[in-house]
């Protein structure tokens, strides 16, 4: 029997989903037997450091992780987060109170907004950008407001640019830097506009720190909560996915305000029940012990970005190197639009890459490149593209 079951509104308001068409002509492609070279999903293909796996191994066997988790985390997880955080950054953060183990940090940055957006709210969010900020908005209720990142701004909102009647009704902001897809980076003084603004405002500041380890070239990304006054106003999301390969884990955390990671427990609390305790201490080995191997990882990521973005260049194409995260945004040739260029991308040379405009409407006229195949299959895919441009 077939029901007539209407989807509830907040799943019409979502805006439409428009990888759609690309999913199918891959999948089309691939069905012709086409050797197909996939750029699309910022998924690394490497394998996560064997040392983490091997302790999961053993976590497994232990009786004791096989029963429920605690939401927040094992208190073990939260302060070997705290500890690497205050190596790496400097800032001392309250495992107890400040600290939040996540089920990856996507579930957290969805659930931030049943926590503190009411109906009416307007939450700033950036544009071309991560989805979920967008949507974890609308499922809330709450008005998503625009910030364009535009290249003449390096890809960083401009907050001055955000109407006085906005800010006083927004409740939260979201920020990701080094950011996904356009691989731009933030400085301390900029973050410190945010913190600035975030209290004047009294707004919320949701970070978005992904990628913060994923660096060339001796790059190192600041966290938000390096700001003075950052702890009052934000919250930043941290993963283990992209840091140490473990997308597919589901594990990270999120630190900062206590009120904040409070609120953001207690939706959690009444939703899922924490992550598998045998990841969680998989978790901390990975932070405790892995970072070394880790940045080995990093190294083929940037001799992956030399060869993507020289051949990019050969063909006329502008496009400077990033100094962090996997990804390569680029402006398509000037006849293109973002669809047009990523159809000719799949069907002349057998490439998948994202269109600009699948990451918001200010995405429109660049693509997102992931460099997430081996450097034989970055040359091929450049041969290719010279070949079809
Ligand atoms: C990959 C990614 C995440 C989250 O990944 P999890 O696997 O859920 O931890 C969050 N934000 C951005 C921008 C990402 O690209």
């Amino acid at each position: 029997m077939n029901g007539k079951f209407e989807l509830a509104e907040r799943l019409l308001k979502l805006p439409p989903y428009l990888f759609f068409e690309i999913d199918r002509l891959k999948k089309e492609a691939i069905a012709r037997g086409k050797d197909i070279i996939d750029l699309g999903v910022g998924d690394p293909d490497i394998p996560t450091p064997s040392v983490i796996v091997e302790e999961l191994k053993k976590a497994v066997d232990r009786p004791a992780n096989h029963r429920y988790p605690s939401t927040v985390g094992m208190i073990e997880f939260r302060e070997a987060a705290c500890d690497w955080f205050k190596n790496r950054f400097g800032v001392s953060i309250d495992p107890v109170k400040e600290a939040v183990a996540l089920i990856g940090s996507k579930e957290g940055i969805a659930n931030i907004s049943m926590a503190f957006v009411d109906p009416g709210d307007y939450v700033l969010i950036p544009d071309p950008a991560y989805p979920v900020y967008k949507n974890g908005t609308i499922f809330a209720g709450g008005n998503p407001y625009i910030m364009p990142l535009l290249k003449e701004n390096q890809f960083l909102p401009d907050l001055d640019a955000i109407p006085e009647p906005i800010a006083v009704k927004s409740k939260m902001m979201f920020l990701n830097y080094p950011n996904n897809p356009t691989s731009a980076t933030a400085t301390k003084e900029y973050f410190k506009k945010a913190v600035d603004f975030a209290h004047k405002y009294n707004i919320i500041v949701c970070h978005d720190a992904a990628y913060t380890e994923v660096s060339f070239d001796g790059y190192q990304a600041p966290s938000f909560l390096e700001v003075d006054g950052a702890k009052d106003i934000s919250i930043e999301f941290h993963s283990l996915s992209k840091t140490f390969c473990m997308t597919g884990w589901r594990i990270g955390f999120a630190l900062g305000n206590e009120k904040i990671v409070g609120g953001l427990t207690k939706i959690k609390s009444n939703i899922d029940s924490g992550a598998f305790q045998a990841v969680q201490e998989s978790g901390i080995v990975a932070m405790a012990k892995a970072l070394p191997v880790a940045k080995n990882i990093y190294k083929v990521f940037e001799r992956r970005r030399n060869i993507f973005v020289k051949g990019l260049n050969d063909c006329g194409i502008e496009c400077d190197l990033p100094k962090s995260t996997f990804y390569i945004w680029f402006k398509v040739p000037p006849k293109y639009d973002s669809a047009s260029f990523t159809k000719l991308m799949l069907e002349e040379a057998g490439i998948v890459i994202t269109p600009g405009n699948g990451f918001g409407e200010y995405g429109e006229g660049y693509v997102r490149a992931a460099l997430t195949v081996p450097e034989e299959r970055l040359n091929e895919a450049v041969s290719r593209i010279k070949q079809v441009i």
